[in-house]
């Protein structure tokens, strides 16, 4: 696919693929163009060229809210929580294009912090818990393709293992993972696969475990 913001030529034409059940790591230096892959999948950026599909259906020209009706859900970079609405509101505006109110229980279970904090404003939860919100907002809808936007961003590192735990649980539930991750060795730890980019291209595409010995990745970020 390729996308553009006006005239700047921003995805210059990706190639990629997310199997069923696997976690596919997306990497690459800041500007590389990882966020826009992600937004031009969900429809929130249109793709200029090029063709999106999901289990065989063309989803390029549909808008945002069919593509969540699909299961494939967004969660974005820097949670994006609605800070003055509750915890609560939050989780149940996650239904909002698909999911069932029912399954807060399920989210409670996976993040038990937000279980005392439901009637709390977003706004004044920790960094790391509005994580788990945004995470479990985007759960709510019970997505099948799940795109995580830099999760561990500012979080403590014991913040951030429980998110990754929980990541790694996905596959269990059948939920198929693309996530941009800025520590590619975490990232590497849970992915099958990653695909580096580099100015809005691929630069490599392989198994975690081909990756996990080599330089590639460091040349990835140097550019
Ligand atoms: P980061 O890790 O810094 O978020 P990224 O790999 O996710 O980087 P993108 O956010 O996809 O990169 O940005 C790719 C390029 O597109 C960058 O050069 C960025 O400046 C540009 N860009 C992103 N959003 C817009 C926008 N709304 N309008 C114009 N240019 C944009």
């Amino acid at each position: 696919m390729h996308a553009h913001y006006g005239h700047v030529h921003v995805l210059r034409g990706i190639s990629l693929e997310v199997p069923d059940g696997d976690v596919v790591a997306l990497l690459g230096a800041n500007g590389a163009g990882k966020s826009t892959t992600l937004k031009t999948i969900s429809g929130i950026v249109r793709a200029s060229h090029g063709k999106i599909t999901f289990d065989g259906e063309d989803i390029t020209r549909l808008d945002p809210s069919a593509i969540v009706r699909r299961g494939i859900v967004h969660c974005p970079e820097g949670r994006q929580v609605f800070p003055n609405l509750t915890v609560r509101e939050n989780l149940a505006l996650g239904t909002y294009a698909r999911g069932r109110a029912g399954q807060v229980d399920r989210v409670i279970q996976i993040f038990p912090a937000l279980r005392d904090r439901f009637s709390q404003f977003a706004g004044t939860l920790s960094g790391g818990e509005q994580q788990m919100l945004a995470i479990g907002r985007s759960l709510m809808a019970e997505p099948r393709l799940l795109m995580l936007d830099e999760p561990s961003l500012g979080l403590a590192p014991i913040i951030v293992e429980h998110i990754f735990n929980v990541i790694a649980g996905f596959r269990d539930q059948k939920i198929s993972v693309l996530l941009v991750e800025q520590n590619a060795t975490l990232a590497l730890e849970f992915a099958e696969r990653a695909y580096a980019l580099s100015h809005g291209a691929v630069y490599f595409s392989k198994s975690a475990v081909e990756l996990r010995d080599s330089d590639l990745v460091q040349r990835a970020y140097l550019g």
